[in-house]
């Protein structure tokens, strides 16, 4: 009998944030709206000497640093080949076919994606928790896999290898 991975998985509960977007489709711009987002992870990895994958707090909390700075934010999508984006006087101004907003640079959470749809969010997310986890230290991760739940039963995924 072989195995063939291990994995350990974090997800919900204070992995979560509630944030604004307007994600563009076949060339058009949703309205201006929020979801009470979720996330789910899951490392797969060599167990350590200890038996461990990842410790579970620390896996939580490295989840947490990086979704907690786009809570009650409106994510935007700086890549967007849609949305005509300006910075000026501590304001993002973005535009799309007559419709313009305002936000103050607080209350924005610039990504570097181009739509703000589910799986760049989780890809974001990602990367973002990749760099972090090996900034610990730790070269036993074979892959990362995150989901962000839009809705319940509505969820965009991203893997990612090291
Ligand atoms: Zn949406």
């Amino acid at each position: 009998m072989t195995v063939t991975s291990r994995s350990v998985s974090v997800e919900r509960n204070r992995l979560k944030f509630a944030s604004a977007h307007m994600a563009t489709f076949h060339g058009e711009c949703e309205p201006l709206h929020g979801h009470n987002y979720q996330v789910i992870v899951e490392v797969d990895g060599e167990l350590t000497e200890d038996s461990w994958v990842w410790d579970f707090g620390a896996l939580k909390k490295a989840t947490r640093d990086i979704v907690d700075e786009l809570d009650h934010k409106f994510l935007l999508q700086m890549e967007s080949s849609l949305l005509n984006i300006a910075f000026a006087a501590d304001n993002y101004t973005v535009a799309f076919a007559g419709r313009t907003y305002q936000f103050p640079a607080s209350d924005v959470a610039p990504l570097p994606i181009d739509n703000t749809t589910a799986e760049r969010l989780a890809e974001y997310i990602g990367k973002q928790l990749m760099r972090a986890l090996q900034a610990s230290g730790t070269n036993l991760i074979s892959q990362l896999r995150i989901g962000v739940e839009e809705m319940p039963g509505q969820t965009g995924w991203c893997t990612l290898i090291p």
